[in-house]
């Protein structure tokens, strides 16, 4: 008898035993919901003073209240502060009279502070999203404000992943806008194009991660309800248990049956957060394709621009633009490294008298041709651009003034060889040529030009049609 008894109390001190390690596992569960509330808390912290501050003006106690909430969270106050002006908030809410739409909009939005991990997706894309118009603050001119502050205040009243992708195709109209206008570097406009893009799909990674995150964390909760069930139906078996022993097991069984419950409806909670990341994740992922592509086509765009603000219209050589970038880079490189480079500088001989006698529109096709018979004398790394009028430079990087020379000589022979037929009579055209290369002690790429300048001037004073090197 004894011994039967034995028996049965130590097997219910291993029943104990098990539960005791079921115990354990649910509090490792309740820590990791815990740390999960935690960094929502830390978040909410963060980003809800900045809100508050935002959104309170006046000098009302409820616009006190708010205050208040603002610095209490982030001095980091305790739950207790925090419900206390909860309290005076909603005691002011009621005698200002804020009415049931402003109540029901205001209770959203504190409401959220309760909300389970489906809001983290929210405030992630929230966040991230200000974090891009703040860059774009940081970029962007004056003018560009007003548009900018627009998105902000519609980013804090995201509700849904539907305006999150409203924000996200305007934050797109304003990047494409700004490149259509601005005048600023066009290299720089597309590395700050691509700064933006980068920031967008941190975002996405985000996404993913908390996607993930809440995944596995869900069918971590579904392994652990198998075990624990299975061993809760183990335990309800046990039906010999002695008479002394039933107020025990009826403790036991009541326990699990409530675990049960409590994990039931935390089971059902996160099939519904699972459901909502699914689908944001969905959508996202379809805007995110759709957005990166778009952001592609307006870096094209913007390349694009940059060619034409490189380019001279009636030519289609380079400009004087984008010789003053290409000139400043060689003596850049030429002071760091000593670099050689040289520089022709071309100049059309008495090109008045061809537009006086033949017309501005066949002096202007004699431009043109000049630039196209000279092109494919050159070198790929040399640079063909307009100066002005009928002049016209070369920057031929690392080549002195003897290789300098043999290319122009080139080219005025080619031009030379030119003839256009105006009414039965032949066109030609001569060009002067001025060569120099870097010095020693040059500090400026004027200096050079000066020296080109210097040599075309001989050239011309020589009779016109030659190269003269400085
Ligand atoms: P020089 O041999 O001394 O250089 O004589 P030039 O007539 O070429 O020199 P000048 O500087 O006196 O005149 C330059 C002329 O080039 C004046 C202008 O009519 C012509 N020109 C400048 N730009 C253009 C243009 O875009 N199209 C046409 N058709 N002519 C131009
Ligand atoms: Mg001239
Ligand atoms: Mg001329």
């Amino acid at each position: 008898m004894v011994t039967q008894l034995d028996e049965k109390i130590a097997g219910l001190q291993d029943q104990v035993k098990k539960l005791l390690s079921q115990k354990d596992s649910l509090i490792k569960e309740l820590d990791t919901i815990e740390e999960k509330y935690e960094s929502q808390d830390r978040l909410y912290r963060k980003y809800f003073p900045v809100i508050i501050d935002m959104v309170t003006t006046g000098d009302t106690p409820f616009a006190g209240a708010c205050k208040e909430l603002s610095i209490a969270l982030k001095k980091g106050a305790s739950s207790v502060k925090i419900a206390y002006i909860f309290e005076q908030l909603k005691t002011a809410m009621i005698k200002e009279g804020i009415g049931p739409v402003a109540v029901k909009k205001k209770k959203g939005m504190f409401g959220s502070l309760l909300k389970s991990s489906t809001d983290t997706f929210i405030e992630e894309f929230k966040q991230g999203y200000h974090e891009i118009v703040n860059n774009l603050r940081s970029t962007l001119d004056a003018k560009y404000t007003t548009r900018m502050d627009n998105i902000a205040a519609r980013i804090l009243d995201v509700g849904d992943t539907k305006d999150i992708a409203d924000i996200r195709d305007s934050i797109f109209a304003l990047v494409f806008v700004y490149i259509s206008d601005t005048s600023q570097d066009r290299e720089k406009v597309n590395s700050f194009v691509q700064d933006i893009v980068a920031k967008i799909l941190d975002i996405e990674q985000k996404l993913t991660t908390s996607y993930d995150q809440t995944s596995s964390l869900f069918s971590s909760n579904s392994g652990f309800e198998t075990i624990l069930s299975s061993e809760m139906t183990g335990l309800q078996k046990t039906s010999d248990v002695a008479f002394s022993l039933d107020d025990l097991k009826v403790q036991i069984n009541q326990r699990l049956a409530s675990i049960e419950t409590a994990l039931k409806h935390k089971q059902v909670k996160d099939k519904a957060i699972q459901a909502v990341a699914e689908k944001n994740r969905h959508i996202f992922k379809s805007g995110f394709t759709k957005l990166k592509q778009e952001l592609n086509e307006a870096t094209k765009y913007s390349e694009e621009l940059e060619e034409k603000l490189n380019q001279d219209q009636l030519t289609g050589a380079f400009n004087r633009r984008a010789y003053d970038q290409k000139i400043q880079d060689e003596m850049d490189r030429f002071l760091r490294y000593g670099t050689m480079f040289s520089l022709l500088l071309i100049d059309a001989d008495k090109f008045k008298n061809i537009n006086d006698r033949y017309g501005h529109a066949i002096g202007d096709r004699c431009l043109q041709e000049i630039i196209k018979r000279s092109i494919p004398l050159l070198r790929r790394n040399d640079m063909l651009a307009r100066y002005g009028g009928e002049e016209f430079v070369v920057v031929m990087p690392e080549t002195d003034a003897v290789g300098a020379k043999e290319a122009a000589e080139k080219i005025r022979q080619t031009i030379e060889k030119i003839e256009f037929l105006y009414k039965n009579e032949k066109v030609r055209v001569t060009v002067s040529i001025g060569v120099t290369q870097v010095e020693e002690g040059d500090k400026t790429h004027t200096q050079i030009f000066e020296r080109a300048d210097m040599a075309v001037y001989k050239a011309k004073e020589n009779g016109r049609n030659q190269v003269s090197v400085h």
